[in-house]
C-alpha cells in the first residue's frame, strides 16, 4: 500500500496559553505544590461538581490513596476489571491485597456486573470498576450491588474525563473517583491525577497520605510563624501535584468540554464511515450516557477475515496510521496468570475480546480528511482479506 500520509495514534493539545502559564509558574519561583495546586483543585471540584478534590501525581496514586484511605491490606480482595491498566492492579498488591479480576460486557468493554456480583466473597473488600474509552460502565446495578454488599466503589475514571452518566458527571457517583492527566488522555498536565469524593474523612485521608503523612493543621493553628513545625502522623507516600503541572492543568481544563466535543465529530465520523463495513464493529453507546471518546476501539470480525488483530494493526501502520490495543486482559498477563493461576478463559468475554479489538486514533486536532483516509485504509484491508 503507498503511503499517503502518516496519522500518529494520539497528539495532545497544548496549546500558547499553557506554556505561557507554565513560564509564569517557573519565574515565580514556586514551584511544587503551592497556588496552583490550590486553584487547580478548585476548578476541578467546580467542574465536576464534587465537594472535594486532591491533585496528585498520577491516577495510579490516586488508586493507590483511595484503596489506602479504604483500609484496603493484607488479606482483602478487591474487584477490579480484567481489561484495564495494570497500575489498577498493582497498587492492590502494593497494599498487600488481592485483585479479583471481573470480566467484561462483549459490546461495551466495561465490567459485567453480574461477572462483580459472582466475584464477591467474603474477603472483598471494594468494588473498583472502570469505564471503558469513556462510555460509563452500568453504574446503576454496579451501585445496587455494592450497596447490597456494603461495600464502596472506587470508580477508575482514568478515560472518563468528561463522561455523563444520564445527568451526572463522572466523579460525582461512587465513593471516590479517579482521573488521569497523563500525556494520552483526554486532558494533560504530562503526568498527573486527580480525586474526587464527598467524604470529608476520606479526603482528609488521601490529602494527608499524598504527602508524606505530614499534617499541618498545627501550622494553621498558629498562624504564619513557625511554619516549619508540622506533625507526621503516618507514614505517607509522595504523591502530590507540582504547581508547573497544575498550571498546564487550569488551562486544559477550561478546554475540556471543546476537546470532547472535537473527539466526539471524530467518533460520530468514524461510525458512519465504518457502519457500511460488515466485518468491522463500531463502539457501543448507551441510551442516556456520553463518553468523553478518550479511545475510538473498533471489534473485528475474525470469522470474515484470513488475517488476525495483530496482521490487521501491521497493515493500518504500512499504511502510516497509527493504532493500539487496550489492553490485554490482566489475567492474561504473565504476573498476574502464574500467581494466581488463571486461565484466558476463566473470563471468556475478555479473552474473546481481546483478539477483537483494536484502538483507532482519536485526538482533538484529528482532520475530517485524516479520518476518511483512515476509513478507507480499513474499508481496503477489509476487501482484501475477506475469508
Ligand atoms: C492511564 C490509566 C491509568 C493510570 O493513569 P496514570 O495517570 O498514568 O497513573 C489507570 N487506569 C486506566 C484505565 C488508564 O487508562
Amino acid at each position: 500500500m503507498s503511503q499517503a500520509r502518516t496519522i500518529p495514534y494520539f497528539r495532545p493539545s497544548v496549546g500558547p496559553e499553557e506554556l505561557e502559564s507554565v513560564r509564569e509558574t517557573i519565574w515565580s519561583g514556586w514551584l511544587t505544590t503551592g497556588p496552583k495546586v490550590k486553584e487547580f483543585e478548585l476548578a476541578f471540584a467546580n467542574y465536576i461538581g464534587a465537594t472535594y478534590s486532591i491533585a496528585v501525581n498520577s491516577a495510579t496514586a490516586a488508586l493507590h490513596l483511595a484503596l489506602e484511605a479504604l483500609g484496603i491490606g493484607p488479606g482483602d480482595e478487591v474487584l477490579v476489571p480484567t481489561i484495564t491498566f495494570a497500575s489498577a492492579a498493582a497498587v492492590v498488591m502494593h497494599l498487600g491485597a488481592r485483585p479479583v479480576f471481573v470480566d467484561c460486557l462483549p459490546d461495551t468493554l466495561s465490567v459485567d456486573p453480574d461477572s462483580v456480583e459472582r466475584s464477591i466473597a467474603s474477603r472483598t473488600k471494594v468494588i473498583a470498576p472502570m469505564h471503558y474509552g469513556g462510555l460509563p460502565c452500568q453504574m446503576d446495578r454496579v451501585l445496587e450491588i455494592a450497596r447490597r454488599n456494603k461495600l464502596p466503589v472506587v470508580e477508575d475514571a482514568a478515560h472518563a474525563l468528561p463522561s455523563y452518566y444520564g445527568e451526572r458527571k463522572i466523579g460525582t457517583i461512587g465513593d471516590i473517583t479517579c482521573f488521569s492527566f497523563y500525556a494520552s488522555k483526554t486532558m494533560t498536565t504530562g503526568e498527573g491525577g486527580m480525586i474526587t469524593t464527598d467524604n470529608p474523612d476520606l479526603a482528609k485521608r488521601m490529602r494527608l497520605m499524598a504527602y508524606h503523612g505530614i499534617s499541618r493543621d498545627c501550622v494553621t493553628r498558629t498562624g504564619a510563624k513557625r511554619a516549619w513545625r508540622y506533625e507526621v502522623l503516618a507514614p505517607g507516600y509522595k504523591m502530590n501535584m507540582t504547581d508547573i503541572a497544575a498550571s498546564l492543568g487550569i488551562h486544559q481544563l477550561a478546554r475540556c468540554d471543546a476537546f470532547q466535543q472535537a473527539r466526539q465529530k471524530c467518533a460520530d465520523a468514524y461510525t458512519a464511515g465504518l457502519a457500511p463495513l460488515e466485518l468491522i464493529k463500531t463502539p457501543a453507546t448507551g441510551a442516556g450516557l456520553r463518553s468523553s471518546w478518550h479511545l475510538y476501539v473498533i471489534q473485528l470480525e475474525l470469522d470474515g477475515l484470513n488475517i488476525d488483530r495483530d496482521r490487521f494493526c501491521d497493515l493500518l501502520d504500512e499504511a502510516g496510521i497509527g493504532s493500539s490495543v487496550h489492553f490485554m486482559p490482566l489475567h492474561m498477563q504473565p504476573w498476574y496468570r502464574d500467581r494466581f493461576g488463571y486461565v484466558p478463559h476463566d473470563l471468556p468475554q475478555a479473552a474473546a475480546a481481546y483478539d477483537r479489538i483494536l484502538s483507532l486514533p482519536i485526538f482533538p486536532s484529528l482532520g475530517a480528511d485524516d479520518i476518511e483516509y483512515v476509513v478507507d485504509t480499513i474499508a481496503s484491508i477489509t476487501r482484501k482479506h475477506r475469508r
